[in-house]
């Protein structure tokens, strides 16, 4: 059977060379004579997949020796918790911007928690067709974090810029744009993602926290969700999520071949534009997103017929463009074109794209 393109939001694509390496060991790793599934993971061949995710993860991000690097469990939705009991008691209270689901999450789980949590900034009103902007000015000087989700996977929505915050640690939600392109991670003070996206299979998530944010942690700490424990830990307080480890190393690996995040800008950005420059040479879809808050990894659109969009996404589906749907609260369509997505699965789009407009015009 032929391999489609899967344009779905996340678990997503993976790059072929990946999955056919992973094959290639997935019976026996190196001399190990065992599965790294089946591995210890205190054992030496397995200290060495983990001590290179780590590595290569460093140099791909070009992440500062003042930060450590967590691969844990519990996906991102897990770090909505985690984020306020490690960091509030900096001062007692944060703020959040909300652009979309997750963050909304994200603000409601602190506020489940019982914290003073502000929302200082929603595009909700406008059903998250942008990204507010975020000024200093409006976040409480006495905040111990602002929180902000970077790229907002259901709407298709992305930050233009990094928001200034001052003294004021920003903490970030990278789950769907995490090694899309370059980032200054020194402007942030804790960048989480969940793995599925970008990265590699579910079960892995990613914190990289600032080393003087791990001395924040609430009392009665759940000990999983201390970061401090993890850290001290090298991400092995208990049973790491080991396979998932391995995929993402094997990803950093493929990422660093083709020459980095550079490289991978360039590819994303000439893919993203590919579909964004037909969206705006023609009327019969519209790209909801305001132009300057565009993704470039989630591109969503709309036929404005809802019986239409249903057809296309099945439609695609048996051309081999999978997943195309957009999320149950938007409607439409929703390409996810993350690293893994060949070009070519961009032309294939755009190509089903014409040929489903010509063959069902609107009234
Ligand atoms: C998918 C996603 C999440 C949820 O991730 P889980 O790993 O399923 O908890 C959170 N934030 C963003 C931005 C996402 O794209």
């Amino acid at each position: 059977m032929n391999r489609v393109y899967n344009f779905s939001a996340g678990p997503s694509m993976l790059p072929l060379s990946v999955l056919e390496k992973a094959a290639s060991e997935l019976v026996c790793y190196g001399e190990s004579g065992m599965s790294v599934m089946e591995m210890s993971h205190r054992s030496p061949d397995y200290e060495a997949i983990i001590a290179d995710a780590e590595a290569m993860l460093r140099k791909l991000m070009e992440i500062p020796d003042n930060y450590k690097v967590l691969f844990l469990q519990g996906g991102a939705s897990t770090q909505f918790a985690a984020v306020p009991l490690n960091l509030i008691k900096r001062t007692g209270k944060a703020d959040y911007v909300v652009s979309g689901q997750f963050s909304g999450k994200a603000f409601k789980e602190a506020q489940k928690l019982g914290y003073d949590v502000k929302c200082i900034a929603t595009s909700k009103e406008d059903n998250f067709t942008y990204v507010p902007v975020v000024t200093k000015d409006m976040i409480r000087p006495d905040a111990a974090y602002l929180h902000i989700c970077f790229n907002n996977t259901i709407y298709g929505t992305k930050y233009p810029y990094i928001p200034e915050t001052g003294e004021i640690p920003l903490v970030a939600d990278l789950s769907s744009c995490i090694i899309s392109e370059p980032i200054d991670v020194s402007k942030f003070g804790v960048i989480y993602a969940g793995a599925q996206k970008n990265m590699a299979p579910a079960g892995m998530t990613l914190v990289i926290v600032r080393e003087d944010l791990l001395d924040y942690a609430e009392e009665k700490m759940p000990t999983m969700l201390e970061w401090k424990t993890m850290a001290e830990n090298g991400s092995m307080y208990n049973t790491p999520p080991c396979y998932t480890i391995y995929m993402a190393k094997l990803v950093y690996e493929w990422i660093l071949e083709l020459g980095g995040l550079k490289v991978m800008q360039q590819m994303n950005q000439k893919k993203a534009a590919l579909l964004y420059d037909y969206l705006d040479s023609q009327d019969y879809y519209k790209a909801p997103v305001q132009k300057e808050s565009r993704s470039m990894m989630n591109v969503t659109f709309v036929t404005g017929d809802a019986d239409l969009d249903k057809k296309f996404a099945s439609e695609a589906s048996k051309a081999g463009l999978k997943n195309l749907k957009g999320h149950r609260s938007v409607g439409g369509m929703r390409a996810s074109i993350y690293n893994a997505m060949p070009y070519e699965g961009v032309e294939a789009l755009v190509a089903f794209m014409k040929e489903f407009a010509k063959n069902n015009p609107k009234n």
